[in-house]
């Protein structure tokens, strides 16, 4: 069909008084016996295009007046009766799908639960239109990022037979019948397709340490899968990670290239989407655009591990779960870090080395690694990073101590064994940093169709 973008007409000064088609959902209407005022949209731009329909000129069908209802509209463009913009006079409207009564997007707003009860119908309304103008900008601006920085972007493989990390949180690939009965596990998976155990990747870092080892400086961007049991606001089954990996490079260069990325990403936000920008701030959490702003401009803080413990001791807080050197940070920890103490977005590095991977630097001191968390208010960790352990005989012995399956990283070890040299990297679920942008607070509400534990809607 031959029409042009509802954005177009909004933007483009020098369309007015040209004749055009526009095709659209109907959003609100407002008819009385001369005229209708017909507010459309057609996904291009966040604002609506205002048709005007002068009843003496042609027969409006009435079904053309439905909220949800998609026509098409031909008229000429002239500027908007209020405001800046313009509207449409229309010569004709066509309807192309009309949309019952029972539509459940009408104009008040509703819920945000009861909207994730409807998946396949609740991008129809502001929230999602703007949550998902701005998630499709930020993974454009990520690419862009890594592009101008000289990164290969790498597809690192989703089926995997290494479950590193993924301990209890990976979920198997099989295409076994259900009643298989053997004597065994590892007669069962003898059988099995790929002639051993296989799982969805929890990770692409050990295959992008791959890439990295050859080409300097890589990234992946793709989904992650993980068997979360915890039903929480901020972790899906099946989510999408940024995991960058830059060789000759040690971790205060991973976290240069962290912030880089965010303050990169957050900047194409607030340029492109002003728009959205301006919804969420009034909708969804007042005063974000200034947080964004601030986050452009200043230098995230850092903070040691050590140090975090002691703040975190020292706090006027009711905990849930007590603090002690060695603990891992749970999401109060972090949030009250980020939130009540420095304001900011906080890298956390040196954590023990007991609570972190296998693959971390050992630190001289013996107790720590070379790990780092990105920690923002209102989340708590978006970014998990480190550099990497390049000494071939302290990653063995690590690994060892952990009591792993040595031949299994054969590849893995080989990195190290032919030409190593000091390299890292991080995940960013990009879920959460939509979220960071929107001021969504739940992770639900950033993706098209959440999967989390007993929902596969
Ligand atoms: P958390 O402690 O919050 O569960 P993690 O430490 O297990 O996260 P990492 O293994 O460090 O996570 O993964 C890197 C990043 O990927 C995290 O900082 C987070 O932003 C994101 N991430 C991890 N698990 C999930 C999940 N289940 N859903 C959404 N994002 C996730
Ligand atoms: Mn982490």
């Amino acid at each position: 069909m031959k029409h042009i973008d509802i954005a177009n007409i909004l933007q483009d000064k020098t369309l007015l008084g040209s004749k055009v088609t526009v095709c659209g959902w109907v959003r609100t209407a407002r008819d009385s016996a001369a005229v209708a005022f017909l507010e459309v949209t057609d996904g291009s731009s966040f604002s609506r295009l205002q048709v005007v329909v002068d009843k003496s000129k042609f027969e409006l069908d009435p079904e053309c007046t439905k909220c949800g209802a998609s026509i098409a509209a031909t008229g000429v463009v002239v500027k908007a009766f209020k405001g800046e913009g313009a509207e449409l006079n229309a010569e004709s409207v066509t309807l192309l799908g009309k949309c019952p009564g029972d539509y459940p997007i009408q104009k008040k707003r509703t819920t945000l639960e009861f909207l994730r009860t409807i998946p396949h119908l609740r991008l129809r309304t502001n929230t999602f239109s703007a949550v998902f103008r701005v998630r499709s900008v930020a993974a454009q601006a990520i690419h862009r990022f890594f592009h101008e920085n000289r990164f290969y972007y790498v597809h690192t493989p989703l089926i995997t037979a290494s479950d590193c990390e993924g301990a209890g949180e990976m979920f198997r690939v099989t295409t076994q019948p259900w009643n298989a009965k053997y004597e065994s596990e590892a007669a069962y998976y003898k059988d099995d397709f790929f002639g051993q155990k296989a799982g969805l990747s929890v990770s692409g870092q050990l295959e992008g340490e791959v890439a990295a080892m050859a080409f300097g400086k890589i990234y992946t961007f793709g989904p992650s899968f993980r068997a979360e049991n915890s039903n929480t606001t901020r972790h899906l089954a099946e989510f999408w990670h940024v995991e960058p990996e830059i060789v000759f490079a040690e971790l205060p260069e991973v976290m240069e290239l962290a912030e880089a990325m965010i303050k990169y990403v957050v900047r194409a936000v607030l340029e492109e989407c002003p728009d959205e920008m301006d919804f969420f701030e009034k909708f969804v959490e007042p005063g974000l655009k200034e947080k964004l702003a601030n986050i452009v401009e200043s230098k995230f803080a850092v903070l040691e591990y050590t140090e975090a413990i002691e703040l975190l001791k020292k706090a006027d807080e009711n905990f849930q779960f007590p603090v002690e050197w060695g603990c891992d940070l749970q999401t109060e920890h972090e949030r009250y870090l980020t939130e009540k103490v420095f304001k900011k977005p906080v890298f956390v590095t040196n954590y023990p080395k007991e609570i972190k991977s296998f693959y971390m630097k050992q630190n001289a001191d013996g107790k720590t690694v070379a790990a780092t968390d990105l920690l923002v208010p209102g989340i708590g960790e978006i970014i998990g990073g480190s550099e990497r352990e390049a000494d071939p005989d302290k990653l063995l012995a690590a690994m060892q101590a952990r009591g792993m399956d040595i031949a299994a990283y054969r590849q893995y070890l080989d990195l190290r064994k032919f030409g190593t040299a000091p390299h890292g990297g991080f995940g960013l679920g990009f879920d959460r940093f939509v979220m960071y942008v929107t001021g969504m607070e739940n992770i639900r509400d950033v993706v098209l169709f959440p999967r989390t534990v007993n929902n596969i809607m």
